[in-house]
Order: structure tokens, then C-alpha cells, then sequence
């Protein structure tokens, strides 16, 4: 079943529900590689301050040096207080890191610097679950919409959409190993976001140059909207109330 949902270029067709959130995303005017991104790290949280601390396959990767980002260790914490009002899975959770970490520092202690440094590097990374599957979860989204990008609406749609940067560029890295079909319509797409981005520097440029204190109120609603935009082009798509 086809579910049509009107975006900003009109319908997208949406076949699955990944689709459909994608679908939503630019309708909304949110990248739809942020949010997915933010979606499936919600998701994962969700799942460790649930199951994480009598996950047997979870604690068995924790032995082999699996660990939390900083971003995802603050994440779990808050998850979890706000799924349960405790913190007692990522007290679990955490203190078999440190006990890994811990272990990992002591044999670094008596070596010499080379050896330690070499140690160093690799317990700097931390081999964050969550930020695996955030990756993962960009990677297949930015492969999805390239497929959908054969049908019109969906082409047009990534052409005006607010992507941010970053997935800009993500998305035609991605192109690079497609089909012939792929790099072509990752042209369209990147031709019509340059209009985007340069009809967003104009606005922006005549921001900046109304916002000394004389000139300000010639400030119109156009440039505030492109000063707006221009943060969510480098920022990316800010966090929804996905908490729970
Ligand atoms: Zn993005
Ligand atoms: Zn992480």
C-alpha cells in the first residue's frame, strides 16, 4: 500500500514506514538524515536503559571493549531517570566499562611511551553501540532516499528540502558508489540545493548587514527566516521530544 503524504514539492509516495518518517521529515522542513539519526539513537537509549543491564550480549562486547561516548553516556543516564526514575542499568552498565577501562589503564601504567601511547589512542575510543547504530541508521537513510529519488516527487523534494550540510555531502558520497541513475539524479539534487543554500547566503548576507544597531529594524521577515535556516544548515536539525 502507497500512503501519500504532501511535502514540500506535493505528495511524496511513502511504501514502508521508514519512508513515511523520511517523507515526514522534509515535510516538516527537518533533514530527514538528522532526524533519522536522532530517531535511531532514541531508539537504541530507549532499548539499553530497558534491557541494557541483563543484555548477556551486551555485557559479553562490554568485555571485549565496547564502551559509551560521552554524549551517549549522559543520553543513557537521562533515559533511563526519565524511563524509570533511576539510574540503576547505567550504573550497571557503566560500571562494567569502568572496570574494562580501569583493567586497560593498568596494564598501560609501566609501559613505555610509545606502547602507551599506542594504548592510549585505542582506549580514547570509546566503540559507543549507540553511535553504531546512529551510523548505521544514517547509512541507510541516505541510501534510501537515493532510491526513492527516482521517482519525481521525492527528486524534487531532496532538491528543495532543508537537508543540512553535512548530509549534503553525505548524501552525494553515497551517490558516488551508486549507479549511473544515481550519480545523475545526485546532480538534479545537488544543483537545486545550490539555488537553496545561495538564495539563503543572499538573505543571510542582507541579515548581517542590517544588524548594526542603526539599521536594524530594516530587518524583514525573509532574512530573519535565512538567518534561522542557515544555523539548522550547519547545525543540523535540532533534537525533537523523543525522549520517551
Ligand atoms: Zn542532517
Ligand atoms: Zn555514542
Amino acid at each position: 500500500m502507497t500512503q501519500s503524504i504532501g511535502g514540500p514539492s506535493g505528495k511524496l509516495p511513502a511504501r514502508d514506514f521508514e519512508e513515511i518518517r523520511l517523507a515526514e521529515a522534509l515535510e516538516r522542513g527537518r533533514c530527514p538524515v538528522c532526524d533519522a539519526r536522532q530517531e535511531s539513537g532514541y531508539a537504541a537509549l530507549r532499548g539499553l536503559a530497558r534491557e541494557g543491564s541483563t543484555d548477556r550480549g551486551l555485557r559479553d562486547q562490554m568485555d571485549k571493549g565496547v564502551g559509551f561516548c560521552q554524549p551517549h553516556s549522559i543520553g543513557l543516564s537521562k533515559m533511563e531517570l526519565l524511563q524509570t526514575s533511576s539510574q540503576l542499568a547505567t550504573a550497571v552498565l557503566l560500571d562494567a566499562v569502568l572496570r574494562r577501562r580501569l583493567a586497560g589503564l593498568k596494564k598501560l601504567a609501566g609501559k613505555d611511551v610509545t606502547s602507551q601511547n599506542r594504548g592510549l589512542a585505542e582506549l580514547a575510543d570509546s566503540q559507543c553501540p549507540v553511535c553504531a547504530r546512529i551510523d548505521e541508521a544514517s547509512r541507510a537513510a541516505l541510501k534510501r532516499l537515493l532510491d526513492v529519488s527516482a521517482e519525481g516527487a521525492w527528486l524534487t523534494a531532496l532538491g528543495s528540502g532543508e537537508l543540512c550540510l553535512d548530509d549534503v555531502y553525505a548524501l552525494g558520497i553515497a551517490a558516488a558508489s551508486g549507479s549511473r541513475d544515481v550519480q545523475q539524479r545526485w546532480s538534479t539534487i545537488l544543483s537545486a540545493q545550490m539555488r537553496r543554500l545561495g538564495a539563503i547566503q543572499e538573505q543571510l548576507a542582507e541579515y548581517a548587514h542590517n544588524s548594526t544597531s542603526d539599521r536594524r529594524q530594516l530587518i524583514t521577515k525573509e532574512q530573519q527566516e535565512a538567518c534561522a535556516a542557515s544555523i539548522r544548515l550547519f547545525g543540523g536539525t535540532p533534537d525533537k521530544d523523543r525522549m520517551r
